[in-house]
């Protein structure tokens, strides 16, 4: 291939076929490497998808989607309590559904890569990067894993991932620190022969889908993380994500945790009777902006995970937007280098630049302090809080023979206790307001 092309991506998932797709369509001569059998043969992921920017990209038409999302739900769980805040607005039942679907990777990516081949994009799969060809420092190429597998280019965008082995192998990142990673462990589940089994359990009617997410130990013991349950058109995942420190550290593995989650009394009548078709587990980028590396090198850019770009604080769990968004704009910035016939760090500033001005990095810096916030917090917020939240309701709705007055003052107790008094909750709503 040496010489074909101007720019090689290392990785078709949602960066690198975003990255591929923009500059095909500049007129560029662009290959993608990717090690699996096929685009997203190899990706794990909850998830929705989230596509406002991929909408712009695509005839999104034709895109293979399951279920648009009409209702989120988030659980805390306790041992066996839980209580929930659930939220389904019409709009989200019409046209463009809030841009949030439910998809399975491995037909969404290989679709996503096939508008950039149909672009003029050439796609090589079973085929892995082993590492960067560098010459005075600057990125002229990949080695791969096949004989004579040496590709050069003026441009290589790395957009491998999570587990970015490659850009850790050049140095062009530091190996990502323990507590900055999740790891997630997902299964997608089926119901044999029961039609419409998906459609009464998540109370849904046509294409409409669910995004539940479960926090507190009912959800992953007293690790830092949580679970989710999101519904395809006729499958359901369900999975766990937390610290790898704490996976380390527990006495369960996370097939056990995720288990554990499944038989909780909130979570199994909703999997009951599921047979599993597919197991997967996967490590999440956590450590938010200030774990972004420096995002262009000479001759090279790294986007998506692969450059930590995921906002996961609780309530918002985003990476594919802004590996979609991150790839669009380090694209960009390479069609403009290219014209002016530089390959220098600095002819793809333009690259950062764009990112600063975009919702990635403006989101990413609003919630920079959440996880050290969170891990102070760690007990009240996984275990004190949902056990308040359950006993305070239980109080709330006693039916004896006491008046209403006694139950109220009971439920205030028992959370005004958990949360350290009037002051403890104004510090803590003051603390998160951010989040909310
Ligand atoms: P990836 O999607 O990981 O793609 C990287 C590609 O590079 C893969 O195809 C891989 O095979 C290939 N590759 C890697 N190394 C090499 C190599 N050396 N040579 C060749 N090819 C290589 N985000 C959301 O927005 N919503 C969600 O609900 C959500 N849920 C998630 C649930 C789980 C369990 C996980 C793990 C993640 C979730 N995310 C979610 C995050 C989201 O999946 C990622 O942010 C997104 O997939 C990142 O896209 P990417 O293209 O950067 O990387």
């Amino acid at each position: 291939y040496d010489d074909q092309f101007d720019a090689i991506v290392v990785g078709a998932g949602l960066a690198g076929s975003a990255a591929a797709l923009t500059m095909a369509s500049r007129g560029l001569e662009v290959l993608i490497v990717e090690r699996g059998s096929s685009p997203g043969a190899k990706n794990v992921f909850g998830g929705v998808l989230y596509t406002p920017t991929i909408r712009e990209l695509t005839e999104f038409d034709d895109a293979p989607l399951e279920r648009y999302v009409a209702e989120r739900r988030f659980s805390m769980l306790s041992r066996d309590d839980e209580t929930a805040v659930s939220l389904r607005p019409g709009e989200w039942h019409r046209e463009p559904h809030n841009d949030s679907y439910t998809v399975l990777r491995g037909e969404f990516d290989e679709w996503f890569a096939e508008q950039a081949v149909e672009a003029g994009a050439t796609l090589v799969t079973e085929t892995t990067v082993t590492g960067l060809v560098r010459e005075r420092g600057r990125i002229v190429g990949v080695e791969t894993d096949r004989p004579d597998g040496t590709i050069r280019a003026p441009y290589v965008v790395l957009a491998e991932g999570g587990n970015s082995l490659v850009s850790e192998g050049a140095n062009l990142k530091p190996t990502e620190s323990r507590e900055n990673v999740a790891v997630a462990v997902k299964e997608v589940l089926e119901f044999p022969d029961r039609e419409g089994v998906i459609e009464d359990r998540f109370r849904l009617v046509d294409d409409a889908g669910v995004s539940y997410h479960y926090f507190g130990e009912g959800a992953v013991g007293d690790a830092f993380g949580g679970g989710f349950i999101y519904t395809n058109e006729e499958t359901v995942s369900v999975g766990v994500a937390y610290r790898i420190e704490d996976a380390v550290a527990a006495d369960q593995s996370p097939e056990e945790t995720l288990n554990a989650f499944k038989t909780h009394p909130a979570v199994a009548p909703l999997v009951r009777d599921a047979r599993t078709v597919e197991y997967s587990a996967k490590t999440i980028p956590e450590g938010g902006a200030e774990s972004v590396p420096d995002l262009v090198h000479d001759g090279g850019v790294i986007v998506g995970d692969a450059a930590g770009l995921v906002l996961n604080n609780g309530v918002h769990l985003e990476g594919t937007n802004m590996a979609v968004e991150s790839g669009y704009h380090a694209a960009r910035a390479i069609a403009r280098a290219a014209d002016r016939g530089r390959t220098d760090a600095a002819a793809l500033r333009a690259y950062p630049e764009a990112l600063e001005q975009s919702f990635v990095v403006q989101n990413l810096e609003r919630y920079a302090w959440l996880m050290d916030a969170v891990e102070a917090d760690r007990d009240l917020l996984f275990e004190e809080l949902p056990r308040a939240f359950a006993d305070a309701g239980t109080e709330y709705f006693r039916m004896d023979r006491q008046p209403k007055e006694v139950h109220a003052d009971d439920a205030k107790d028992v959370v005004l206790d958990a949360l350290g008094g009037w002051t403890g909750a104004a510090k803590l709503a003051l603390r998160y307001r951010k989040v909310v």
